[in-house]
């Protein structure tokens, strides 16, 4: 509230050229309270007026000069002029006078001479009723303000004859000269907008009718481009005694606030980057189909990109969202051709929503069967198959899909959605890339896996693992060339852990970063040691995960790691699985090349398995084939040839490679490794992975003249 100084009397300015007139009515005047200034003529007053203004002018008509009729007029024109209230003395009583006066702008009239308790009575009404009309002025320029700024108008209609009452605000908000027409509801209906103009009738002709109200939004018709809305209320009112029935209301401009109300929904409900559904929305549509019971069969998917693939941390936040946009182009253009998605009238159509970075989320109703669902599927992953270009690099992506089916896996939305969430993790997790429908077992093997999850971050900060080492023994000689270093989980419970159950779930989480830096440090302590020991140089062999080849400066950290350990990067052999290898060719060439450069021997583990392109094998700067174990495997049972094997062989030799057999077992394994010429294998013929402490023998007879007296001692210490 503001607070205003206390205020001075009134201030009356009395003008007259009769000097006793003016005498008498100050004393009256000043008796009353007032301030009073007097002046002698017209002029004078106008010159008064111009600087300071009174509240109330008494005014003689008939003077010298400027009369008062004059002077009235005058200040009426003045800035300030406009609502001070003049009080005109005349001596004249007649009509004309007053009436002219009255015309020039007076407010009221006495007649001279008068008393001067007449006077002052007169005045004060007159200051009274000023006051209470400045009032008024100060609360209808707030109110038209406070519209204004509201965008609010008001209107008021009468049908018996149609005469339509707009505001100042509504015109304006309407688009229409104020009052420039007679105004009837056709003025209104003619600024709606043609595709709502029916409703508005409606409404307003309901309320009449039945007294219900108006309360709603409308469009206006495009005014300068701009399309705007309108919140149009309106009340009946009724006159009792005529049994008159008319409308008031008011027009609001809502047309900022639900461009806001809209962006927020928007927000609130809708992925930014694709403008698909968002989770929020999906479970809302997805549970309002499923309570209206119209969708008949109806299933859930999952799509999950490849996790293997993350892209985000791949190419750059920019290209990954392009792969995401495009993923969604593609599932929806898939969509819009499956013959088996049809949605007739009445019936929802299918929703393909954004969960989350890399999954999306697929209602089907209307199935025929919900087997069909495992077509939609299969399109999807085929929608999927095809590179994606950006730029000049293609980008494979793959897709895991889990499919719940309303009923059977559950009767509320989130629910289905979580179990089909979980059938493609179990995709993801048999690295199968593939669709699977949900099976109450599945939430068993999840608990499962998230507790190994859990322990496995444990282990990680807690450094929880040891390393086994497994010798490379040179096939001719019969001499140890090498150990492969193997990871191993001292479990605090469960005791020590194969890297087969726990390797997978580190990649998924990323763990496998750490985990690694570990083995890698290890490792270069564990060379340094045996140098020291006389032990040395001992090549040994590190397996890299596929989530290496997203570093961005793979070789320098390496390199840096093994320098920083007293390590040198020559004594090392870097595995690299050929799936790995393949996935992205070109890329991976300068990463091996930078390796390469580093001074670490590099190698392709589990060969064989992979598909490589030949072209790229001889491009890649590698020293080591390893042979994947499968390919041993059957020669020991009970064949006697292995194509591949000998085949693989024969490349790696080509190639001038050094070749390396996985997982041999027996001796006529060994026999006919040699026969081809393999340069070395590894194996529990040989030994199994063992502690670091139970390599030292073995590293001593490695550097003793007497090798091969030994080494059938050793052997078969070993085979124990
Ligand atoms: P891999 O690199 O192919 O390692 C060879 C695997 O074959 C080892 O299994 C080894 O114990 C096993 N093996 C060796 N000789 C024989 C044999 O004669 N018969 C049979 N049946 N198996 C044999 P392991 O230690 O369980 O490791 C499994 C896989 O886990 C490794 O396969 C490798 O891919 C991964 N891995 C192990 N340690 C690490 C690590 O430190 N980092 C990463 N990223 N992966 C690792
Ligand atoms: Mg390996
Ligand atoms: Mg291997």
């Amino acid at each position: 509230m503001i607070t205003s100084p206390q205020p001075l009397p009134p201030l009356a300015l009395i003008v007259d050229d009769d000097a006793t007139f003016r005498m008498l009515s100050r004393m009256s005047l000043e008796q009353d309270d007032l301030r009073v200034e007097d002046v002698s003529s017209g002029e004078a007053a106008i010159e008064f007026v111009s600087s300071t203004m009174p509240d109330i002018i008494i005014l003689d008509l008939q003077m010298p000069g400027m009369n008062g009729f004059a002077v009235c007029e005058q200040i009426r024109r003045l800035p300030n002029g406009t609502f001070v209230p003049i009080l005109i003395m005349t001596g004249l009583d007649d009509v004309d006078s007053i009436a002219q006066a009255y015309e020039m702008g007076a407010t009221d009239f006495i007649v001279k001479p008068c008393h001067g308790l007449m006077l002052s009575q007169r005045v004060r009404y007159m200051l009274r009723a000023s006051h209470t009309m400045s009032a008024l002025r100060t609360r209808e320029s707030q109110l038209a303000q406070a519209q204004r700024i509201a965008r609010l108008g008001g209107w008021e209609w009468d049908p018996a004859g149609d005469q339509m009452d707009l505001s100042e605000a509504a015109c304006g908000i309407l688009g229409i000269q104020p009052a420039a027409i007679a105004l009837s509801h056709s003025t209104y209906l003619a600024c709606v907008h043609d595709e709502d103009r029916e409703l508005v009738t409606q409404a307003l002709y309901r309320t009449l009718a039945d007294g219900t109200g108006v309360d709603m939004d409308h469009r206006l018709m495009p005014r300068d481009g701009v399309n705007r809305v309108v919140h149009l209320l309106g009340e009946v009112m009724t006159n009792s005694g005529t049994q008159a029935r008319w409308l008031i209301g008011t027009v609001q401009d809502v047309t900022d606030a639900r461009a806001a109300e809209a962006r927020i929904y928007f927000m609130a409900n809708y992925d930014s980057l694709t403008h698909l559904p968002n989770r929020t929305l999906f479970l809302h549509r997805v549970g309002q189909v499923l309570t209206s019971g119209t969708g008949s069969h109806s299933a859930v998917l999952v799509i999950s990109l490849d996790r293997d693939h993350r892209i985000c941390d791949l190419h750059g936040s920019q290209r990954r969202d392009y792969l995401i946009r495009e993923t969604a182009v593609r599932l929806q253009h898939s969509l819009s051709e499956d013959i088996t998605v049809t949605h007739p009238p009445g019936v929802a159509p299918p929703i393909l929503a954004r969960l989350s970075d890399g999954q999306f989320a697929l209602f089907l109703t209307n199935l025929a069967a919900p087997e069909d669902s495992a077509r939609v599927a299969q399109n999807c992953l085929d929608a999927l198959r095809n590179p994606f270009q950006i730029e000049s690099t293609s980008v494979a992506l793959s897709a895991d899909i889990g499919i719940a089916i309303p009923g059977s896996d559950g009767t509320e939305a989130e629910q289905i959605l979580r179990n089909a969430g979980t059938a493609a993790q179990s995709v993801t997790r048999k690295g199968s890339n593939g669709y699977q429908f949900y099976s109450n077992t599945m939430n068993v093997s999840i608990a499962t896996r998230v507790s190994l999850e859990q322990d496995l971050r444990a282990a990680v900060s807690e450094n929880q693992f040891i390393l086994h080492y497994q010798p490379q023994v040179e096939i001719l000689s019969e001499k140890v060339i090498g150990f492969e270093a193997l990871i191993r989980w001292q479990h605090p419970t469960r005791g020590l852990i194969s890297p087969a159950e726990f390797i997978s779930v580190a990649e998924e989480e990323e763990l496998i970063i750490k985990m690694s830096e570990w083995v890698i440090k290890s490792v270069a302590q564990q060379q340094r040691i045996w140098h020291k020991n006389g032990l040395g140089p001992t090549t040994v062999s590190i397996n890299l995960s596929g989530l290496h080849f997203r570093q961005p400066n793979l070789a320098s950290q390496v390199k840096s790691l093994v320098y920083a350990e007293g390590g040198n990067p020559r004594d090392i052999e870097l595995e690299l699985t050929e799936s790995v290898l393949m996935r992205d060719a070109s890329s991976t060439t300068t990463l091996l090349q930078e390796l390469k450069a580093s001074g670490f021997r590099l190698a392709i583990d589990d060969f064989g398995t992979g598909y490589s392109s030949l072209a790229y094998l001889e491009q890649f700067p590698i020293d080591t084939l390893k042979i994947d174990q499968a390919f041993i495997k059957d020669l020991k049972l009970g064949k006697e040839d292995s194509p591949i094997t000998r085949a693989i062989v024969g490349m790696g030799r080509a190639l001038k490679l050094h070749v390396v057999a996985e997982g041999v077992e027996t001796r006529d394994q060994l026999a006919y490794l040699r026969l081809q010429g393999c340069d070395a294998y590894q194996g529990y013929l040989f030994s199994k992975p063992m502690p670091v402490h139970q390599l030292q023998y073995l590293l001593q007879e490695r550097f003793s003249a007497e090798t091969s007296r030994t080494k059938d001692r050793s052997r078969t210490r070993l085979a124990n």
